[in-house]
């Protein structure tokens, strides 16, 4: 706090929310010691004591990523562990270390240069390499040289056991070893320059419960260790050096999330009905297995949506084998309870996670994603189906199967899944003979023949998000159109509306699980439109519940009704805050949460 004095005025900048939460903290910058190292020649009788030295090291190294691996498997499980395996068996005898030893040797260099200079020639070999796997494990070896590197320099201690209580960790990019070395006790949030929703860092700061803030680009440069900061990895919102207003403003946020969590607790078995004595389904949409502890805590009725591609976003092998999806799939099935979890096939491709081996395309949003892809690499939708199939056997799944704009598709995919049942049936490997198969609705052309979807699928799920994206031409993810994006646009609630009429129509059960189900005035609209079933991030059911339990359903029908009939989505925006500032104004104040 003094250095804020010291060294000037607060700072505001904006990035990318991965990880709810305010964090007020001390910054610790994780530097990067790879710049700097000075080349010597040794005369030939220091040689042997050098590669002595470099040994020690190495061990020393080999210690600490032994440490981290065993905390990371106590804090995630051994799904996160692996990725200090490779760095460990690099610094095995016959690997990287064994080179850069004859290179000590040949050229009577000192340890850091010969470091340096062996892992350079490897990371150009692998930046040329075309599948984007190998290439990415370049990354890799450039983490253990820069921790060689900083053992060799003598600076590792001085780093970590610095680490303040209450620390902020600042890095251009967390280096997953990194991430792991770092006590979460002590860690209160971390923000980076690079990365995005799905990079390591914000997957392990999910995980672990700790704030995270990304994609702030250039942010290392303007910290020093030491300074004061606020992170909301809420809002994306970052505070340098804040000002007393602000550190107040920021604490009293800090105490009113806690209490709320103690509210949301208390009023965790309160049942979701409306005050006219409706029941409505809050389910949990999940992208880590570990968030199952959320779903519990929001005591949801099972998972609305799992997005299985995150599994591929986690891995660092490329897409995950049959085996370690149904280990995935078996735990989700056994952990969701009676109402049991909806598992998404793989939705990659387009402006989601790009598949290795496809090339980018130039419209991606419209092209091979979602269900078109899995129809393109046949034999990864059967393995995945497998999967689901096998782990059907230990609980209650069922697959929902995304970005449907034709009923041939569904048709097709039933087709795909009867044939591996029977596959499965002829190899002797138990399986399900019945699962549940439904359609994402999240295109015009899907909402538009919900009818038809709705009578030959078992289910329908409203990707609410998508819709509006494609309703209304506006990339989602694009700051330059992200005005445009409203899913309260009367063009997109009547599709909901058709939609839900439709599931009704053929008695079809539909879940929203876009994010409008985590909006507390889309979801007065939601419910005004018929929907009953809502699915969103396990975090957002507390408040979505308390508005459920606030509100008639005569009176929701009466706003959605009236808004339909609205011209413009500035009128319908302006006409439901004014219907729920009257009718609830405390839902305005509510958070509103995105996955
Ligand atoms: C949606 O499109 O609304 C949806 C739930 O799926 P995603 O956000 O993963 O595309
Ligand atoms: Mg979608």
């Amino acid at each position: 706090m003094r250095r804020a004095s010291q060294r000037g005025r607060e700072e505001r900048l904006e990035g990318i929310g991965v990880s709810p939460g305010v964090a007020i903290g001390v910054t610790f910058l994780v530097d990067d010691p790879g710049g700097r190292v000075v080349r010597m020649c040794l005369p030939e009788a220091e040689v042997e004591a050098e590669i002595a030295r470099f040994r020690e090291a190495v061990a020393l190294a080999q210690k600490q990523l032994q440490d981290a691996k065993d905390r990371l498997r106590e804090a995630l499980g051994d799904d996160q562990a692996y990725i200090l395996e490779a760095h460990l068996l690099m610094l095995q005898d016959y690997g990287l270390a064994r080179q850069i030893e004859g290179f000590i040797l040949d050229n009577r260099a000192n340890a850091e240069w010969a470091v340096r200079e062996v892992t350079s020639r490897l990371l150009e070999a692998y930046a040329q390499i075309e599948d984007s796997y190998l290439r990415e494990r370049g990354n890799d070896i450039e983490d253990v040289a820069r921790r060689l590197i900083k053992i060799l320099s003598g600076t590792h201690a001085r780093d970590l056991s610095l680490l303040a209580s209450e620390a902020i960790i600042v890095a251009e990019d967390l280096l997953p070893s990194v991430a792991a070395e770092l006590d979460p006790e002590k860690v209160r949030g971390f923000v980076t320059s690079a990365g995005g929703l799905t990079s390591h860092t914000a997957i392990i700061s999910r995980s672990l419960g700790i704030p995270a803030v990304v994609g702030l680009r250039g942010i290392a440069s303007r910290v020093r260790t030491g300074d004061t900061m606020v992170i909301d990895g809420t809002t994306g919102i970052v505070v340098l050096r804040p000002s007393p207003e602000a550190l107040r403003f920021y604490n009293d946020e800090r105490l009113r999330e806690q209490q709320q969590q103690r509210f949301d607790l208390e009023e965790r078995e309160l049942p979701a009905v409306t005050r006219n004595g409706a029941p409505i389904i809050l389910r949990a949409n999940i992208e880590l297995l570990e968030e199952i502890d959320a779903l519990h805590l929001s005591n949801a009725m099972g998972v609305g949506l799992y997005r299985s591609e995150y599994l591929y976003a986690q891995a660092t092998g490329g897409l995950p084998t049959e085996e370690a999806q149904f280990e995935v799939y078996r735990l989700l099935a056994e952990m969701s309870g009676d109402e049991g979890a909806v598992i998404r096939t793989f939705d990659l491709g387009g402006d989601k996670l790009h598949l290795d081996g496809f090339k980018p395309e130039p419209n991606p949003a419209l092209g091979l994603r979602a269900i078109r892809l899995s129809f393109n690499v046949e034999e990864v939708f059967r393995a995945q189906l497998r999967a689901i199939l096998r782990a059907a056997c230990h609980g209650r799944l069922k697959i929902v199967l995304p970005l449907i704009s034709n009923p041939d598709e569904l048709r097709t995919a039933k087709r795909i899944i009867t044939e591996v049942q029977r596959q499965m049936r002829a190899d002797g490997i138990e399986h399900a003979k019945d699962i549940e198969i439904g359609v994402m609705v999240e295109v015009p052309s899907a909402a538009l023949q919900a009818e038809t979807l709705a009578h030959e699928a078992d289910f329908l799920s409203l990707g609410t998000n998508d819709l509006t994206q494609y309703m209304l031409a506006v990339d989602r993810s694009n700051e330059n159109v992200n005005h445009l994006f409203d899913s309260l646009h009367p063009a997109v609630l009547r599709a909901i509306k058709f939609a839900s009429d439709a599931a009704a129509h053929c008695r079809k059960p539909i879940t929203v699980c876009g994010e409008m189900a985590s909006n507390p005035t889309h979801v007065v609209v939601l419910l005004g439109l018929g929907l009953r079933d809502l699915s969103m991030t396990p975090k957002a059911i507390p408040a979505i519940k308390r508005v459920v339990r606030a509100i008639d359903l005569s009176t929701a029908e009466e706003i959605a009704n009236h808004a339909l009939g609205l011209t413009t989505p500035a009128e319908v925006n302006s006409y439901v805050r004014e219907q729920v500032s009257i009718h609830w104004a405390h839902f305005l104040n509510s958070p509103v949460y995105s996955n």
